[in-house]
């Protein structure tokens, strides 16, 4: 049991690793979906942010890598999250902006549900431009 445990835990590092372990549009449908924009402390692409995507329930636990799963987060949040859960981080992000964790856990439960419109997605990356600039630049 252990034994397979560890099999499946180094496969799902090996798909982490990298950009890799999401599609292109897919990756850029999410960050659209989310407004560009850090869905924890609300920085955006245009003040500068670096996007990621985060996990809400993270992937060593379980998580999965359907956009349900996934939020964009600036790459500050996204390594100072750490393994914190979603509730534990939203406090976090309430002592550093004037967000209030409440706020924080709605405005991610919003993202997570909204729908993804991949046909923009698909359209930009075949553009590229500012796709490629946003694909280019993290994990
Ligand atoms: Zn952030």
């Amino acid at each position: 049991m252990a034994g397979r445990q560890g099999k499946g835990q180094q496969a799902r590092q090996r798909r982490q690793q990298g950009m890799n372990w999401i599609r292109p549009a897919k990756r850029l449908a999410i960050y659209l979906r989310d407004g560009l924009a850090c869905c924890w402390c609300g920085e955006a692409l245009e003040d500068g942010a670096s996007l990621t995507l985060d996990h809400c329930l993270p992937y060593a636990k379980g998580g999965s890598n359907e956009a349900c799963n996934l939020v964009t987060a600036c790459a500050a949040c996204n390594s100072s999250r750490g393994a914190r859960t979603m509730a534990g981080y939203a406090r976090v992000v309430q002592e550093r902006t004037n967000r209030q964790a409440a706020e924080v856990l709605a405005a991610v439960g919003r993202a997570r549900r909204r729908v993804l419109d991949m046909d923009t997605a698909r359209a930009m990356v075949a553009r590229r431009g500012l796709a490629g600039a946003l694909l280019d630049a993290r994990r």
